[in-house]
């Protein structure tokens, strides 16, 4: 599960918490382990996380995780 968000801040990424996002929803923010682009997901009585926009299954933070690292495919440096 995705606790944690990274948004460019001043040209560094910078680790933002759920609420943080929350407020934050319309800037681009990214996965900190595969770095593809997330949204905070409040939904359906589920602990508040972020979700991939796009699934990846090679990210350890997935629900679905591979059991094998890789960057998103569309990583956001
Ligand atoms: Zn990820």
């Amino acid at each position: 599960m995705i606790t944690e968000a990274e948004i460019k801040q001043g040209g560094e990424w910078v680790t933002i918490d759920f609420a943080e996002g929350v407020k934050r929803r319309r800037q681009v923010m990214r996965c900190p382990a595969c770095a593809g682009p997330i949204n905070p997901y409040d939904g359906g009585g589920s602990v508040p996380h972020f979700a991939h926009i796009k699934a990846n299954p090679h990210c350890p933070l997935s629900f679905r995780f591979s059991g094998t690292s890789k960057a998103h495919p569309d990583a956001l440096a």
